[in-house]
């Protein structure tokens, strides 16, 4: 399939994000509509300023994801360090740490609101590159939360699934206001860590 220009950011109730996506074939990588494709994904993951994008969150359905933070897209995630723009297909994780850490988490698919969400520290993740080549990378932090997120988008799944106590979402706007948060609320680290940080403790 060839995706149009600019097409929409599916919401959460799409059925295309509950879905499992189905492989890339290697030969299929250099054909003019897949390329196509991974440069509309591309654009649509700067001109929404999001720090990643899952191929199914714009009606594509296939295992394919970008992920970068540089000066064009940092608005949202101020305090992220900076990511090389890369795409990934077919990711897989291979090996994760049995540590965890805790982050704001948020999704263009999931409008206004924000979850304070557990995961491995750090992965090996091994995919393919845009060329077909493959790729494999061991990630940790932020690098590592956001592939885990992009890559959950691929075995449809969204972050509200992945939240392990209610109290744990806030309105996405009430992050701009954390220094007037109830002191520990929702918890002591939560608390004092913002968007693109990353807390070793719940
Ligand atoms: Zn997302």
């Amino acid at each position: 399939m060839r995706l149009n220009q600019d097409p929409d950011v599916l919401l959460m109730g799409h059925p295309l994000l509950f879905q499992e996506q189905p492989q890339v074939a290697v030969g299929e990588m250099s054909s003019d509509d897949f390329q196509h494709n991974l440069e509309i994904l591309k654009q649509k993951q700067l001109s929404t300023l999001g720090v990643g994008l899952a191929a199914p969150q714009i009606g594509w359905p296939a295992r394919v994801l970008s992920v970068g933070i540089s000066e064009l897209n940092r608005f949202r995630y101020p305090q992220a360090p900076d990511i090389p723009f890369a795409f990934w297909i077919n990711p897989q994780i291979t090996d994760f740490s049995e540590n965890t850490c805790w982050t704001w988490e948020g999704c263009l698919s999931v409008p206004g609101m924000r979850a304070w969400i557990e995961r491995p520290e750090s992965i090996t993740v091994v995919g393919y590159n845009e060329r077909g080549e493959r790729q494999e990378r061991n990630l940790s932090g932020f690098t590592a939360r956001i592939m885990q997120h992009e890559l959950d988008h691929l075995n449809g799944k969204l972050f509200p699934t992945r939240v392990e106590d209610k109290s744990l979402i806030i309105p996405n706007q009430s992050i701009e206001h954390q220094e007037e948060w109830a002191e520990g609320w929702p918890t002591e680290n939560a608390h004092k860590t913002t968007r693109g940080q990353i807390s070793n403790e719940r």
